[in-house]
Formats: structure tokens, sequence, C-alpha cells
């Protein structure tokens, strides 16, 4: 199975880069960001449990996301291989994800870091806020908040992976498709 963790700061296109990643490689897209906002969007349990922290930019608390992944990654033991799109997103969630594989007897095989400069990051944030529902790209302060909260508690999962030797910087400026191609790259090299 080939595991891909996408990672990068909001706005970095992570979201993008992943659908066109699992059309070409026929792997499963779990997207944390997704998952949260279609809960909220139908107001089920989960989703009236994360409403108040992804409203303000603030992550869903641990024991709530990584009980979600958890389950997804039972369910889904049997797929080709998953691209994790906003998680884990805190070290912990790092630990519970590698722990969760390996008693299925697979691992991350790859995380792809996205580097965006965070002048790029906000300009792209706010445009997205212009055309879509997305209430947490429309507040100034609420992506500050996030891109705070990615800095402080998301970006030590990286130094996680690259400790394991599974860590890849990918320029993620230029065209979607110069970027796809660079993504490609790496995932290609895996096997
Ligand atoms: P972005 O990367 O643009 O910030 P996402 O769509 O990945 O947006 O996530 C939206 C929100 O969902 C986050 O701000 C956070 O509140 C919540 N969320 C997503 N993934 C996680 C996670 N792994 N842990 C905790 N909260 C999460």
């Amino acid at each position: 199975m080939i595991n891909i963790v996408l990672f990068g700061p909001p706005g970095s296109g992570k979201g993008t880069q992943a659908i066109k990643l699992s059309e070409k490689y026929d792997i499963l897209h779990i997207s944390t960001g997704d998952i949260f906002r279609a809960a909220i969007k139908n107001q089920t349990e989960l989703g009236l449990k994360a409403k108040a922290y992804s409203e303000k930019g603030n992550l869903v608390p641990d024991k709530i996301t990584i009980g979600l992944m958890n389950e997804v990654i039972e369910k889904n033991k049997n797929v080709k291989g998953i691209i994790f799109d906003g998680y884990p997103r805190s070290v912990l969630q790092a630990e519970s994800l590698d722990e969760v594989l390996t008693k299925n007897n697979i691992s991350v095989s790859k995380m792809i870091l996205l580097d965006v400069s965070e002048e790029e990051l906000i300009s792209r944030l706010v445009n997205r806020g212009k055309d879509s529902e997305r209430k947490d790209d429309q507040d100034a302060n609420i992506i500050k908040n996030r891109i705070s909260v990615y800095n402080k508690t998301t970006l030590p999962v990286a130094k996680h992976y690259e400790n394991q030797d599974k860590l890849a910087h990918i320029k993620g400026e230029g065209t979607i498709i110069e970027i796809f191609e660079r993504i490609c790259e790496v995932v290609d090299n895996i096997v």
C-alpha cells in the first residue's frame, strides 16, 4: 500500500493536489477538513462537537479527530493506498496514525510537504474566501489563527517524519500542473 501524508499550511494546495493524486494512482483520498465540514453541515454528533473549534480556526481536539480517523482507517483496510490530507496535524495524531497503521502491517510511505510563502498563502485564502462558502476563509483573524496553529502545533509533525527519513519538500508555488508533476516524481520513486 502507498500511504502518503500530504502536508503543508492552510492554503498550500493540499486538497487540490490530493484529488489529482487520488485519480492518477487510484488511491483513497481522506480529507479531515472535508469530513468535518460535511458533519457540521449535516449537524451530526461529530459536527456539533467540531463546530466551535473549526469556526475559530482552531484544531478539533485530538481525542475526537484520532477516534474518527482510526475508524476511517479500519474501514478501509483493503484499498490500494491512502492520501491523508489534513491529518496528522499534531504529534499525538502522528503517533496514533503510526500505531494504527502498524497494527494493520502498513506504514506511512512518504510525507510530502508543500512549501509556500506566508504572503502567497494569505492571498490564496482570501481569494478562496471570496468565492466559496468557507467562513474560515472569509475572516483575516481566523486565517491568521490557522497559520499560527499550523506553525505551533502542526509543523512539528514534519520533524516526526523527517526523523523516520520520510519527509520530502516540494515547492508549492507555480501552476497546479507544475506542482503536481513535482509531487508525482516523489510518488513514482516510492516503490
Ligand atoms: P485548511 O488546511 O485550509 O485550514 P482544512 O479543510 O484542512 O483546512 O481544515 C479545516 C478545519 O478542520 C481546520 O481549521 C480544523 O478546525 C479542522 N481540522 C481538519 N483537520 C484536522 C485535524 N487533523 N485535527 C484537528 N482539526 C482538524
